[in-house]
């Protein structure tokens, strides 16, 4: 959905307010306590008098918001503004920055950023989604992301930086995830968690860490020297690409990126990559998700 389409369809909050009570209730509204399905739409005065539609459950007498126990929770925010805010972060082939979406709202900083962290949030692969299978080839590498050079030398280079895993299909999905440190041990738990024991093929680079973490008959190294001589030797082009589209996003869009939220910032780009073919849906599928997803206070964000 484009901004267009989106002002068109919702020129009102109620009409906003309604398409998402049908989005988070297809098959009517049902109490968020007790589960009953009797709860009639009422409306309250703030103590600056503004309305606020409610719902009252006819069995235990709850007063819940609409958005009350999803992403939403708590926000003042009108809907129209919500809707807004997700269609300019899906519509983004590489996302859009706190900042730029401050400025196309009208809202303060803060009210953007926790708005764009919330909505990224919805933005994320299921948990225990895994990649590979049978007669699927993936390949898997590193890439160091950001941070202040403290000191000299490439020692000094690389413990400034974040190491990301990345594991992608060929012509499929990607997942990318930070890792605590590039040992081994610490690769291997996220390689097994993301990726399907059936997986016909695995590529990576020649680094030892990559050695014994895989079958031999599934496994194999490649090699940069030999890649440049013969295009069909086996090479981790895919999971370069990723890695590059999501630097380039990050240089484009956030200029900097905070360590902490870095893996939900790489889990918006995954998600996004996933569904490159579905682009008129993403909208619909993030207010899926905002439903779905456990709300998430400013609190939980600053640390
Ligand atoms: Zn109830």
């Amino acid at each position: 959905m484009n901004l267009f389409s989106l002002a068109k369809s919702f020129p009102t909050e109620e009409l906003a307010l309604a398409f998402w009570i049908k989005q988070r209730w297809p098959n009517g509204v049902r109490c968020i306590a007790c589960d009953h399905d009797k709860c009639y739409l009422i409306e309250t005065k703030g103590k600056t008098g503004k309305v606020y539609r409610k719902f009252e459950c006819a069995e235990c007498g709850l007063h819940f918001s609409p958005t009350a126990n999803t992403i939403f929770h708590d926000s003042h925010l009108p809907l129209q503004k919500w809707f807004m805010a997700i269609c300019l972060m899906t519509e983004g082939k590489k996302g859009i920055s706190a900042s730029q979406v401050q400025r196309h709202l009208g809202i303060s900083y803060k009210t953007a950023w926790h708005l764009c962290h919330r909505i990224r949030e919805a933005m994320q692969e299921d948990k225990g989604t895994k990649l590979g299978g049978e007669s699927v080839t993936v390949e898997i590498d590193e890439m160091y992301v950001g941070g202040r050079k403290r000191g000299t030398g490439v020692k000094a280079a690389k413990n400034s930086k974040t190491i990301v895993v990345g594991i992608a299909e060929r012509d499929g999905r990607i997942h990318l995830q930070t890792v605590k440190s590039g040992h081994s041990r610490h690769v291997r738990t996220v390689v097994s968690e993301n990726l399907n024991k059936d997986t016909e093929q695995v590529v990576t680079d020649g680094a030892l860490k990559f050695r014994g973490m895989f079958p031999k008959e599934q496994h194999k190294a490649g090699n940069h020297h030999r890649e440049l001589r013969d295009k069909n030797w086996t090479s981790t082009q895919t999971v370069e690409n990723a890695f590059s589209l999501f630097k380039r996003g990050i240089v484009g869009n956030y200029h900097q990126l905070s360590k902490d939220h870095l893996d939900r910032y790489l889990g918006e780009f995954c998600w996004r990559y996933n569904r490159r073919g579905l682009q008129p849906c993403l909208f619909q599928m993030t207010l899926e998700n905002m439903a779905k997803r456990k709300p998430l206070p400013y609190k939980d964000l600053i640390f």
